[in-house]
């Protein structure tokens, strides 16, 4: 522990060279850490219910200030998981409004109200965000009704969120925490956005969903921790269910393989790449990476997994 806190303040990545495993997957100690910018993975997972990995959620923590980039499943679980504060996050960013990276948006509006928020938090997204958030409220109306007029005496209005709309460019931007959207292609969608967030000390960028992105790829160039979606090449192959002969078409329109990743990140050279939102179709962690090698990539890549903090 000692030896791993060391290599975090001398302000370098907290991971071993060679490893493709992180050697600080410790609770945030906010006393030690107060002036490094710290990432959490809260949720690594997809649409699939996996237990060992939540519907996607990242948390960026600057000096103790919470930054959420998606809201899946579980959200509120995996943040008190990661000692993180329940009552409200400082920002909410949403990358797509698929359902796997918003249906923990009601849980954290409500829940964190109920654990006494009492302000409203900013979030941003694309557009249809207002109308999901407006609908979410309509949906559990008569709980807020009850638990504001009942015996539970929540603050009156403590669950409303500020809504933004966005395009790309810079989004947030307050005491040294800068927000960039990158607009990104998914598929059908007509609204999905990766983000850069630069702290005093770190530059991140989280994909979203997205298959291979010029534009990501040029906003993350050098960046220290790339955050990427990702699904093994090797594995695509039609499913035997009605309409799945076109998903290996899906993926190609909707997603990014290991091999593309892998041409991506040689091209961007992150201190650090973090595959998350696997879709593994069965494959290996070191099938994934040999994508990644076949790709062209060579530099530090590690598999994400809930909780992990880099
Ligand atoms: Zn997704
Ligand atoms: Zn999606």
């Amino acid at each position: 522990m000692h030896i791993a806190l060391t290599i975090l303040l001398s302000g370098g990545l907290a991971l071993s060279p060679g490893l493709n495993k992180p050697n600080l997957i410790t609770p945030l100690d906010t006393e030690s850490h107060a002036q490094s910018t710290q990432v959490i993975l809260l949720g690594t997972g997809t649409p699939y219910p996996d237990p060992a990995a939540s519907g996607p959620a990242t948390a960026v923590v600057v000096n103790g200030r919470v930054f959420l980039f998606d809201v899946g499943a579980g959200v509120m679980r995996r943040l008190k998981a990661a000692n993180l504060p329940i009552n409200g996050p400082e920002a909410l960013f949403i990358t797509h409004l698929h359902s796997d990276h918003t249906l923990g948006y009601a849980d954290l509006i409500l829940t964190s109200w109920v654990m006494r928020r009492r302000a409203p938090f900013p979030v941003f997204g694309p557009r249809g965000l207002q109308r999901m958030t407006k609908y979410l409220l309509a949906a559990y109306s008569e709980d807020i009704r009850i638990r504001t007029k009942g015996l539970e005496h929540e603050v009156a209005g403590g669950y409303r969120v500020n809504v933004h709309e966005i395009r790309a460019g810079v989004v947030y931007e307050k005491d040294g925490v800068r927000v960039t959207a990158i607009a990104v292609r998914h598929g059908a969608w007509k609204d999905a956005f990766a983000y850069r967030i630069d702290t005093p000390d770190r530059s991140i960028v989280i994909s979203g969903d997205t298959r291979p992105s010029e534009a990501l790829a040029k906003a993350a160039r050098g960046v220290d921790i790339l955050i990427h979606e990702v699904y093994s090449a090797s594995r695509l192959a039609p499913e035997d269910r009605p309409g799945g002969k076109d998903w290996p078409r899906y993926c190609r329109e909707y997603h990014t393989s290991d091999v593309e990743l892998g041409g991506l990140a040689a091209r961007i050279q992150p201190k650090v790449l973090i595959l998350d939102h696997i879709i593994r179709m069965g494959a290996s962690d070191e099938e994934l990476l040999a994508g990644l090698r076949a790709g062209g990539y060579l530099g530090r890549a590690v598999i994400g997994k809930d909780l992990e903090r880099y």
